[in-house]
């Protein structure tokens, strides 16, 4: 069978570029005409990915991961690519974390962590898997994840595209339980140590009592 992502994994990477590539200012934007020709963001290609992909996330689709490995590459050889794989990742988070209904997304924010951090584990897990291909466990008071088949390993320089993971997996925890806790790279396929895992604190504080 044909290795699937869901379309908002390619999505994400094409709206990473497109911005990166968007001119900020009024000098540059006189001038996008002659851009579109030098900057792949602005390029009709990725004008015509960017809405064949949503239609398929609008869909529910899936689509080949070859796809998306193709997509990389083309990001990794850029030199700004880990800003690109990072704006990605937060945004691939963003998105799957709006697929959550609104009533549970503030329960998970309002009620005592004894009861939130259950519900936010399943969604993490949930979203881990669905839309990052990779497996979300919980050891101890530490959340492991764990992705067998990176579409990013080895489409930039050392564990660049690992960055991917790793922005999606802390803005992901940021929204589901506010955490502003470190996000380690623990084991990476491309250093072969078998498949790319990070690790990230799962510890619950009493938000009214404050950190301890
Ligand atoms: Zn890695």
């Amino acid at each position: 069978m044909l290795a699937t992502v869901d379309a908002l994994l390619p999505l994400s990477l094409l709206e990473a570029v497109r911005n990166v590539d968007t001119p900020s200012d009024q000098f540059d934007a006189e001038y996008v005409d002659e851009l579109r020709n030098k900057r792949l963001g602005l390029s009709d290609t990725i004008y015509a990915q960017i809405k064949r992909h949503t239609e398929a996330v609008r869909r529910g689709q899936r689509t080949g991961q070859d796809e998306a490995i193709a997509l990389s590459k083309l990001i990794g050889r850029r030199p700004d690519a880990e800003a690109i794989f990072r704006a990605a990742g937060r945004h691939m988070a963003r998105q799957s974390y709006r697929t959550i209904s609104p009533v549970t997304r503030k329960m998970m924010r309002l009620l005592p962590s004894a009861m939130a951090r259950p519900l936010a584990f399943r969604h993490a897990k949930k979203i881990g898997s669905r839309y990052l291909n990779g497996n979300v466990r919980r050891v101890g008071s530490f959340l492991l994840f764990d992705v067998p088949r990176s579409i990013t390993l080895g489409t930039a320089p050392g564990s660049v595209g690992c960055t991917f993971y790793e922005s999606s997996l802390r803005e992901l925890l940021l929204l589901l339980i506010g955490s502003i806790g470190a996000v380690e790279h623990v084991r990476c396929a491309g250093r072969s140590e078998g498949t790319c895992e990070w690790r990230a604190d799962w510890r619950s504080f009493d938000r009214t009592a404050g950190l301890d």
